[in-house]
């Protein structure tokens, strides 16, 4: 611990934003980091409490009070030392990770939390900087050849890790871009892509072979409608990978878009939001996309009120939209938790997003009834109030409204993986469609078929980026220990 007294001396200081005048007009990130003095305080502020639940509340179980102290000290060399022994990739949380670690900060149980997450931004690009981030070669190589299918944050962290532990690893993506939803989900106002292009340059200096282009699916064509975003240039069977690699890992994502069934889906102008924000991210990334969905001067109605519905709004503001309606079927939450009731968990309240300030009108406790068209293109939704009755929501008579929209984006979440990647390679299903494995000790991560292993949403369902790299890390030492019979991988 730092500064005995700095909890008390100190107050929280989040980090700033761009005015949203300013950063409506383009994609770039618009967060400012804190200052080196800034982030110094914020560690000053930690306790290093006995029991820290900071380090429990982080899904990679950050080692958070001893880089709090080394950032304090100005010691930021060793910072990202402790920070790169939990996280593959520190920038990918720094700037998106929702930070459970900070709701479960005992600083939290009756004041401001210590600013975690804005301390793991500062170290990681402090060490891009200063160069501190560089390839890590393995020491003796093993021969033996791992597959692993899918290029998000998950298959990534999982790579990284089986390269370092002298395997001969090849990462085969659809897209023609590696990233996952980091590349063509989250925008670039929120995770700039040249934070994973410079990871990227990383892992192959360390030995990783990346294929893009490449769909992993079936001959018989089970899983060629992988569409959600699919640039595939060629085709591979699971049966090849299967007879030339030692291992196979599927980290495939969720990417089973949920869809609202209701009259009028079929109109022109209602889309998947993994439909409109995957296109914009390739126009900010290559200058135009042909055909591209623009919000400009239309009226956008997003369905969904999570942190997809809210990508959808940002863009949808720096289109030029002329009104954005975002509509949450559950009823608001809180603006403020009940602490003592639910710390040191993640808790059910309001949250504004820095997408929300720009501009959006939030309806809650609200539910479509139909799409409204004319000449087969979507002119307003038609929609109800609900209420709970009875352990249920019921629609509230006589509440029907009619919100007019140009555009309708649906962000209500991914149902499961896609089901034909899964059967192309045979494998156990659990209940809700995904991969079935578990995360035990020994045995974690193997699914049905041998030597075949799964992590990520592809396994867990939809989820966070920083829960993706904790399960490619954990089961990269999962077939470590398969192929060699004992992992210094940590878990
Ligand atoms: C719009 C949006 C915003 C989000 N914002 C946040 C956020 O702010 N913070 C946060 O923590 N989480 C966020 N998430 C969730 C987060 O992005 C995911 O939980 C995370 O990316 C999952 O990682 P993954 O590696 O398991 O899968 P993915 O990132 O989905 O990567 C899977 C990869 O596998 C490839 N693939 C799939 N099938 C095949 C095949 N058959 N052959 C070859 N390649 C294949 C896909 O093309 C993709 O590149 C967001 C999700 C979305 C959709
Ligand atoms: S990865 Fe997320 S939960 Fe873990 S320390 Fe960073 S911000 Fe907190």
């Amino acid at each position: 611990m730092g500064k005995t007294t700095g909890f008390m001396e100190y107050d929280r200081i989040e980090e700033g934003y761009a005015p949203v005048a300013e950063r409506l007009k383009n994609y770039k990130e618009f967060v400012i980091a804190l200052t080196p003095e800034q982030a110094k305080i914020q560690g000053a502020r930690c306790m290093d409490c006995g029991t820290p639940f900071c380090n429990n509340g982080c899904p990679v179980n950050n080692i958070i009070p001893d880089f709090n102290d080394l950032v304090y000290r100005g010691d930021w060399e060793n910072a990202i030392k402790v920070l790169h022994s939990t996280n593959n990739f520190p920038e990918f949380t720094g700037r998106i990770c929702p930070a459970p670690c900070e709701a479960a900060c005992v600083a939290n149980i009756n004041g401001d939390a210590i600013g975690i997450k804005s301390i793991e931004h500062a170290i990681i690009d402090r060490a891009w900087d200063e160069g501190w981030v560089t390839a890590q070669k393995p020491k003796l190589l093993t021969g033996k050849k791992v597959a692993v299918v899918g290029a998000g944050p998950a298959g990534l962290a999982a790579a990284q890790q089986l390269v370092r532990a002298g395997h001969d690893v090849t990462l085969f993506e659809k897209n023609d871009q590696v990233g996952g939803l980091l590349r063509y989900g989250i925008p670039d106002f929120k995770l700039n892509k040249s934070n994973i292009d410079r990871r990227v340059e990383q892992l192959v200096a360390e030995g990783l072979k990346i294929r893009t282009g490449v769909l992993v699916a079936g001959k018989d064509g089970l899983g060629k409608d992988s569409k959600v975003t699919n640039w595939a240039k060629e085709t591979i069977a699971p049966e090849t990978l299967m007879a030339e690699f030692d291992a196979v890992l599927l980290t495939g994502g969720a990417e089973q878009s949920r869809d609202l069934p209701v009259p009028g889906r079929d109109l022109k102008g209602v889309h998947f939001a993994m439909e409109f924000l995957p296109q914009q991210n390739k126009a900010t990334a290559e200058g135009k996309y042909k055909g591209q969905i623009r919000a400009d001067g239309k009226h956008v109605v997003v369905i969904g009120g999570g942190d997809t519905g809210s990508d959808c709004v940002g863009t949808s503001n720096r289109h030029g939209a002329t009104s954005v309606t975002q509509l949450e079927l559950m009823p608001m939450p809180p603006e403020q938790e009940n602490k003592p009731l639910v710390w040191p968990y993640w808790p059910l309240k309001l949250r504004t997003s820095s997408s929300h300030q720009e501009g959006c009108e939030r309806e809650f406790a609200i539910g479509t009834k139909e799409f409204i068209g004319e000449k087969g293109q979507l002119t307003a939704v038609k929609t109800v109030r609900l209420e709970w009755k009875d352990g249920k929501m019921t629609e509230v008579a006589g509440s029907e409204q009619i919100i007019k929209a140009d555009l309708v984006f649906l962000a209500m979440g991914f149902v499961s993986p896609v089901q034909t990647v899964l059967d192309a390679f045979g494998v156990d299903k659990d209940q809700r469609g995904n991969v079935k494995a578990t995360t035990d000790l020994i045995g974690g991560y193997a699914t049905s078929v041998p030597k075949l292993f799964a992590a990520g949403d592809i396994r867990r369902g939809q989820s966070l980026v920083v829960w993706a790299i904790r399960e490619g890390r954990q089961a990269a030492r999962a077939v470590d220990e398969f192929l060699v019979g004992a992992s210094q991988l940590p878990r």
